[in-house]
């Protein structure tokens, strides 16, 4: 089976190359390093199964290396708000071009293709938990709109390829996932919370820290993106952890898993940043059998031994 995962050098795609090569397949990953880190897929550039392509997925010339793919997961993109506001044009062209040029592959090669979409899509949500028929309520032309709006985008052009052309694609809302391989500098809550901890910084709260998300262990993640595959379901699924948490919460549960008094600096919020996050996953647990099994607790010991370890070798 030859696999070709595009932001296979992130934070998600690596754990999924790690997955399959783990099953004895072949695996292609396809990253331009610009969120992603060649660190992650270091461990496996040993492994005769594993070629890396350090490549814009929008601009490179598939026919150099004629490979018949089975399946094609379109991972890359920035995913961090940072990431995107500062790299936003980026953004854009790799959920619409990028995503083109997967289904294209997947077309010519008969494949299976998954798309990975996001929570983001819901933008800030009227309605909570929110399931996949919610339709969301995204700012076009806010400063998030590029990340919204692309992945609603690669959404789109997915359905459109599948119902042209009936392909076998795949939609998957990733909510709020965390874990070993983020890079520290990321940007997002949980490793700025650890990598605040770690170098006795305050922890940086945007707004009251009221706003809400639910996060999920990237090893549950990964569990639900390879049995989904396996599926002929292409309508989008959810998945991510219901468990919802104020961002006050998070920086408390952190405190008492570093048993460390942390000060707080507020900041004033990030405009448009969603109020409320928290995935309804009755869809996925009905058709792929699964739902998260790691606990924030745990999550978060297992991704400040990590980070730490991380930070030690820099
Ligand atoms: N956030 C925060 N401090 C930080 C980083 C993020 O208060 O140092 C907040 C952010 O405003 C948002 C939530 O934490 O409300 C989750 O942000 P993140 O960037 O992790 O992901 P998002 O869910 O916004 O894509």
């Amino acid at each position: 089976m030859k696999i070709l995962i595009t932001g296979g050098a992130g934070f998600i795609g690596s754990h999924l190359c790690e997955f399959y090569i783990k099953q004895g397949m072949e695996v292609w990953c396809i990253d331009n390093l610009l969120t992603g880190n060649e660190k992650n897929i270091s461990p496996f550039l040993k492994d005769p199964n594993f070629h890396f392509l350090k490549e814009d997925i929008t601009k490179f010339d598939f026919s150099k290396i004629s490979v018949n793919f089975d399946i094609i997961f379109h991972l890359s993109s920035p995913a961090s708000p940072p990431d995107y506001f500062n790299f936003p044009i980026e953004t854009l062209w790799v959920n619409s071009i990028g995503t083109e040029v997967c289904l294209k592959l997947t077309q010519k090669y008969n494949a299976k293709f998954l798309f990975s979409s996001t929570s983001e899509v819901y933008g800030d949500p009227l309605v909570s938990p929110q399931k996949e028929d919610y339709w969301g309520n995204v700012n076009s032309i806010g400063l998030r709109s590029v990340y919204d709006e692309g992945k609603r985008y690669g959404e789109a052009i997915t359905m459109a390829y599948h119902r042209k052309f009936n392909l076998n694609t795949h939609l998957i809302r990733i909510f709020n996932t965390y874990g070993p391989n983020m890079r520290l500098n990321d940007g997002r809550v949980i490793p700025n919370f650890i990598y605040q901890s770690l170098t006795s910084q305050p922890f940086t709260i945007y707004g009251d820290g009221k706003q809400t998300r639910s996060f999920c262990y990237i090893d549950d993640l990964i569990a639900g993106i390879t049995k989904l595959i396996q599926t002929d379901y292409n309508l989008p699924v959810n998945l991510g952890n219901p468990d919802e948490f104020t961002i006050l919460e998070l920086a408390e549960k952190l405190k008492s898993i570093l048993k460390k008094e942390i000060p707080i600096k507020f900041l004033p919020p990030i405009p448009d940043d969603p109020r409320k996050r928290k995935p309804d996953i009755s869809l996925a647990k009905k058709l792929l059998k699964w739902e998260p099994g790691i606990s924030l607790q745990d999550g978060l010991q297992k991704t400040i031994e990590s980070l730490k370890i991380q930070m030690e070798a820099k």
